[in-house]
């Protein structure tokens, strides 16, 4: 049987485009279907407009801390207008750059939702596909908890379409949206309260970076409200009113003008008449094994959509290892081990590897722990006690590295290069032995000597 195409991609996102034009490289008749922006959640509502918004948070600090360094004092405010309009037109020059490689890549693009009428067969509103194999790459979208009023509410996709500079804002959730945000507006002067139902944010990273981030929002000045559950939202006269509760107790808190929910994301896989293929999802996630094959035999799918680790990078590696094997020829899988990942707060963090408490249930007491706390030289003049903090976790047996931690500035910088050691299986011997780069804070990767446990 002869299809329209070799392969059909649903979702233009990172992990949807990098496929299409790996799979087209190697001569495949590729199509497309987006019917939103190019390129996907990092590049419109994610990665790319949070990042620029991070750097406008961090110039008031920037500015007073100069002042340490013989710099005179700076009198300045932000224009909300202005930045988000700025992050708002790189998002679309961002959209054309895609636009562009598509074209270049001969992938046919169609602007389109699509939804299967049977494995082969894709209906397109207009016209019907039909493709050998299909790939889902549909992406998530924020979840919104079932409470009273969270119409009041906005997502985080909302949130760079602000026209106004929020006064007071109260966030939902204490995961990389949530404390990534909160950072944001507080660093841009916004009066920020985050709520979450546990005692710590960033539940799944080591216990010492999430004791490190939280202290250190702390003391920039966000209000952290611990260990409550969501009750209510209500508008009133004087705002956004968000009713909260521990055990009998209840209390509020008074946004300005919204709240923001970030307590997670979902697959976006409703609508996409799976139903009428093999596919099988469990709690929306499009399940596949190690090839992103789902249960349908000619059908596969990569990143958030699969629910895994739900990052960029991920999902480009994902798409690129299955464009690989079905039609370059070369199988091979994409590998989840020290995968690295960043928290863009203030102060940022990064990681790759296990945290000491995922090395102690498989290793046991087989570990040793290098731990450095310590002000960065940028901050003597400044005169500011920030604090850096890095930690090793090194199987002793061994002597491999198996897990690298940074609270700090340039985290993500860092952890970068640090995770090309992990992949490579560097042991504590190979990072004594490596020299250090002085002066910096990087170099402490490389000089921590002694173990704490
Ligand atoms: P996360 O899953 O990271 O965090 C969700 C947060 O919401 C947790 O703090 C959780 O609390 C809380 N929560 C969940 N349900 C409820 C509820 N019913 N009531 C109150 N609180 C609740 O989700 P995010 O939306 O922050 O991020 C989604 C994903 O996007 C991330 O996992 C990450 O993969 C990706 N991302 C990556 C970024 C990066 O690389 N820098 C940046 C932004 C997003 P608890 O801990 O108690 O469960």
């Amino acid at each position: 049987m002869s299809y329209d195409f070799d392969l059909f991609v649903i979702g233009a996102g990172s992990g949807g485009i990098a496929t299409a034009r790996r799979a087209a490289e190697y001569g495949a008749r590729v199509g497309i279907a987006e019917y939103d922006r190019l390129g996907g959640t990092c590049v419109n509502r994610g990665c790319v407009p949070k990042k620029l918004m991070v750097y406008a948070s961090h110039f008031p600090d920037v500015f007073e801390e100069a002042q340490g360094y013989g710099w005179s004092a700076v009198q300045s405010s932000l224009n909300w207008e202005t930045m988000i309009t700025a992050v708002n037109n790189e998002v679309d020059r961002l959209n054309g750059i895609y636009q562009k490689m598509l074209d270049g890549s001969k992938v046919e693009l169609f602007r389109s939702h699509a939804k299967f009428v049977d494995p082969h067969t894709i209906d397109l509103g207009d016209q019907k596909v039909t493709a050998d194999k299909v790939l889902i790459a549909v992406g998530g979208k924020p979840f919104l908890p079932n409470i009273l009023g969270i119409e009041h509410a906005i997502t985080s996709d909302d949130i760079f379409h602000l026209k106004e500079q929020p006064k007071r804002m109260v966030i939902l959730g204490g995961g990389y949206i949530g404390c990534e945000f909160a950072c944001i507006l507080n660093g841009m002067g916004t009066e920020v309260t985050q709520i979450i139902r546990g005692d710590r944010i960033l539940r799944g990273f080591d216990e010492d970076i999430r004791s490190e981030i939280q202290q250190g929002m702390i003391n920039h000045g966000i209000n952290i409200i611990k260990g409550v559950q969501l009750i209510a939202i209500e508008k009133s006269e004087h705002g956004v009113v968000v009713s909260v509760g521990a055990g009998d107790t209840a209390d509020t808190v008074i946004a300005d003008a919204v709240s923001l929910a970030a307590v997670g994301r979902k697959p976006n896989t409703h609508n996409l008449g799976l139903e009428n293929t093999g596919v099988k999802c469990r709690d929306g996630a499009v399940l596949v094994d190690e090839y992103s094959h789902t249960f349908e035999e000619n059908i596969y799918a990569v990143g958030d959509c699969t629910n895994k680790i739900n990052l960029t990078p991920v999902a480009i590696n994902e798409g690129r290892a299955f464009a690989d094997t079905v039609f370059g020829g070369i199988p091979r899988v994409m590998s989840y081990e020290n995968v690295p990942t960043a928290v863009f707060t203030t102060p940022e963090a990064a990681t790759v590897g296990l945290t000491e408490a995922e090395a102690k249930e498989k290793y046991g007491d087989d570990l040793k722990i290098f731990y450095t706390r310590f002000r960065p030289m940028y901050y003597t003049l400044a005169g500011k006690d920030e604090k850096t903090m890095m930690k090793l976790i090194v199987h002793a047996s061994s002597d491999k590295v198996i897990g690298a931690h940074m609270v700090g500035p340039s985290a993500a910088e860092i952890v970068q290069g640090v995770a090309i050691a992990l992949k490579t299986g560097a042991t504590k011997a190979n990072f004594d032995a490596t020299v250090g780069i002085h002066p910096s804070s990087a170099e402490e990767f490389v000089t921590m000597r002694s173990p704490v446990r």
